[in-house]
């Protein structure tokens, strides 16, 4: 279990895993409106939006 903490600019993110054991079919996330983070489903990664990142308001 190594879970990483992986910080992000936009609030739709990437994961494939990486390359290695924890790879996995590319898929997309969409982080929490509230929370500002996801978790990868495949491998366990976290994704937490990068402080100060803009998140578009009013969409
Ligand atoms: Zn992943």
């Amino acid at each position: 279990m190594d879970d990483e903490t992986i910080e992000v600019e936009t609030m739709t993110v990437a994961c494939d895993g990486g390359s290695g054991p924890l790879g996995h079919p590319n898929v997309y996330l969409h982080l929490d409106d509230d929370t500002h983070e996801a978790v990868c489903p495949y491998c366990s990664k976290k994704f937490v939006l990068k402080e100060g990142a803009q998140v578009a308001a009013g969409h």
